[in-house]
């Protein structure tokens, strides 16, 4: 395509202000989609992105648009994630295009996700169209929200189109504001190819499928092309667009956004943010490509099945190719055997990762509870990243433990602010701002402890404030706090997989709450097994799982010393499948549902 012609495009928002309807109706318009094949949210075509009514993964789509200048052009459009853990997801998309439509639902106002990702596309250079949404609803109030773009966010807000995805009201003016205001791609057709690798997937037919933005030169069927990061050289097998689903075309001119494919075996050969250059004329310069991110949250996977260890390992790594914000490490649990250490951006992406495990690759897996990154200085000054809380020195070398920090930012309507405030103090939050961004809505800025805001922070939040709060927050690095670590002992011995760190006010009531567990869990054995739960060598729980005496030999009278035997031996094979922990057989069954944290 004529790269004047060519616009690519984000749709950006808070989450459930109406991107992926908007996207929808976009495609109905340009007839890129017959209305008879439409359904709601069709760009959310993962089944988890169906049933949760959320999007997770950006899909790109090609439409062609027929404008009131009399010209056809060809728009690429990005539809994008709106939950604070994909914000990932949201920058990848932004690097591929010149604009973003900025939507805003007209009667909730900006919210704190619609700051984060305008700021996100304005970091990018692009051009950022203002859409009022939801325009149908009685309770809108596209003029005031139109001054809160303007005052909030700082951009201007007066060509903002009010629009209802609903009703379908607005989607032309917001197509021809796409094409007026958007610029046209930059790149120079003649250059040698540059393009940017901003998503990949692993498909059963073709094997890796490498989503590209072609920035400069173009890219067909048959070139010899070279990952510049790994220097690895391909033969392209099929370049294609997304209309919606992948439609092979002859090449991708410059400007344009598609696919392509190459046998590219390994996750390694198709970095996403990687440049993919000509092998007969190379770039000089790899494309500036993405930060790499920073895992907030690790838990373990484990797979219930040993032996299906190896299949993990292949879904982990099919699953990091299309999303490139997970991270994982082989690891081993003594409860648990061999599984991996993995890194998320938040609960909910942790979430939805187990769950694409399980449905996509149909592994079964135990997932442990989700901690953080501790850093613990000893006495001798070093300092050790504690991962998980085996990692923890024993007590007595310890000199200080640091825990991470977020700077955490709520959007709250006036009303709720005392609410909100006593969620932030309860979860060990500083407080450190409170304003008006208009005069019903406060901003209220807290610093608090990371591992506070994963465990159930904003369900806490949605439900106290019934759903109008938003928030979002930023690492700011390590602060020392009273941590410790809690470990929990069976018959005397502590058990590596049941420990965890906490602060040191909840010790005692965590500490209760994980033996009442236990003993639910533990069978009863022939003698009484204490159960504790203990700081260094301080013991701050103590509880008993009762002694009872299952004598298999009770029923035998008399002295047939074989038939005994046989008994013994029979109780001793049901015995071999337990854990011997000590002296004490815990069924993998209560390893399993002690850990799991579903
Ligand atoms: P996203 O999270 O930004 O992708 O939002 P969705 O497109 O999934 O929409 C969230 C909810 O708002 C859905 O229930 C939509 O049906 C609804 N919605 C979207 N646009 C409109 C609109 O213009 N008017 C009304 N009344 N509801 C809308
Ligand atoms: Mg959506």
């Amino acid at each position: 395509a004529d790269p004047r012609k060519v616009r690519n495009f984000s749709i950006i928002a808070h989450i459930d202000h109406g991107k992926s309807t908007i996207a929808d109706r976009l495609l109905e318009a340009t007839g890129t989609i017959a209305k008879r094949n439409m359904k709601e949210q069709i760009l959310d075509n993962m089944a988890i992105e169906r049933e949760r009514g959320i999007t997770i993964k950006s899909v790109p789509v090609r439409m062609d648009y027929h404008a009131a200048d009399g010209q056809t052009y060809v728009l690429n459009l990005i539809d994008t994630p709106g939950h604070v853990d994909f914000g990932y997801e949201v920058s990848r998309s932004l690097a591929a295009c010149e604009g973003a439509l900025l939507v805003v639902d007209s009667t909730q106002g900006v919210q704190a996700q619609t700051l984060a990702n305008a700021y996100k596309a304005v970091d990018h250079d692009l051009t950022v169209l203002p859409v009022l949404n939801k325009i149908d609803l009685p309770s809108a109030r596209p003029e005031e929200v139109r001054r809160e773009i303007e005052d909030v966010i700082g951009i201007d807000a007066s060509e903002a189109v009010c629009c209802s995805a609903k009703e379908g009201i607005g989607i032309h003016e917001i197509l021809e504001q796409v094409v007026a205001r958007v610029p046209a791609p930059r790149g120079s057709e003649d250059a040698p190819l540059q393009a940017l690798i901003f998503d990949a997937v692993y498909d059963n037919y073709r094997g890796i499928v490498c989503y590209v933005r072609i920035v400069n030169g173009a890219m067909q069927r048959g070139d010899a092309i070279k990952m510049m990061a790994t220097g690895a050289s391909y033969a392209v097998e099929e370049v294609g667009v997304f209309s919606p689903g992948w439609t092979p075309v002859e090449a991708l001119g410059v400007g344009e956004v598609g696919y392509f494919t190459a046998s590219i075996k390994t996750l390694d050969e198709a970095r996403v943010g990687d440049t993919v250059t000509n092998v007969a004329r190379p770039a000089e310069k790899a494309l500036p490509g993405y930060q790499a991110v920073k895992s907030v949250v690790y838990c373990g996977f484990y797979p219930v099945e040993r032996d299906d260890f190896p299949q993990l390992r292949d879904a982990l790594e099919k699953l990091k190719l299309n999303d490139a914000s997970l991270t994982y490490d082989p690891e081993t649990s003594t409860a648990l055997g061999f599984g991996f250490r993995c890194g998320f951006l938040g609960l909910l992406h942790m979430d939805i990762s187990r769950e694409r495990l399980e449905r996509e690759f149909d592994v079964h897996l135990v997932a442990t509870a989700p901690n953080v990154v501790y850093r613990v200085v000893k006495k001798d000054g070093e300092v050790v990243e504690a991962h998980r809380p085996g990692d923890f020195p024993p007590e007595g070398e310890i000199r200080e433990v640091q825990e991470p920090m977020i700077r955490l930012t709520v959007y709250t309507p006036k009303d709720y602010v005392g609410k909100v405030m006593q969620l932030c103090q309860d979860k060990r939050g500083v407080y450190l701002n409170l304003d008006y961004i208009t005069p019903e809505r406060a901003r209220l800025v807290y610093d608090l402890p990371l591992a506070e805001f994963i465990v159930e922070f904003y369900d806490k939040l949605q439900s106290l404030t019934r759903g109008y709060a938003s928030l979002d927050y930023e690492h700011i690095g390590f602060r020392a706090s009273n941590l410790v670590k809690v470990d929990m002992l069976i018959n005397q011995e502590p058990i590596d997989a049941f420990s965890f760190i906490c602060h040191v006010d909840d010790a005692y009531h965590r500490g209760h709450a994980s033996a009442m567990k236990l003993k639910t869990l533990i069978p009863n054995q022939l003698f009484e097994v204490p159960i504790q739960a203990s700081i260094g060598k301080k013991v701050i729980v103590r509880t008993n799982v009762r002694a009872l005496r299952k004598d298999v030999l009770a029923k035998c009278y008399g002295g047939d010393i074989s038939r005994k035997n046989k008994l013994l031996e029979k109780q001793k094979k049901g015995k071999e499948r337990l854990k011997q922990i000590g002296k004490v057989s815990i069924p993998p069954e209560a390893f399993l549902s002690f850990l799991d944290v579903n």
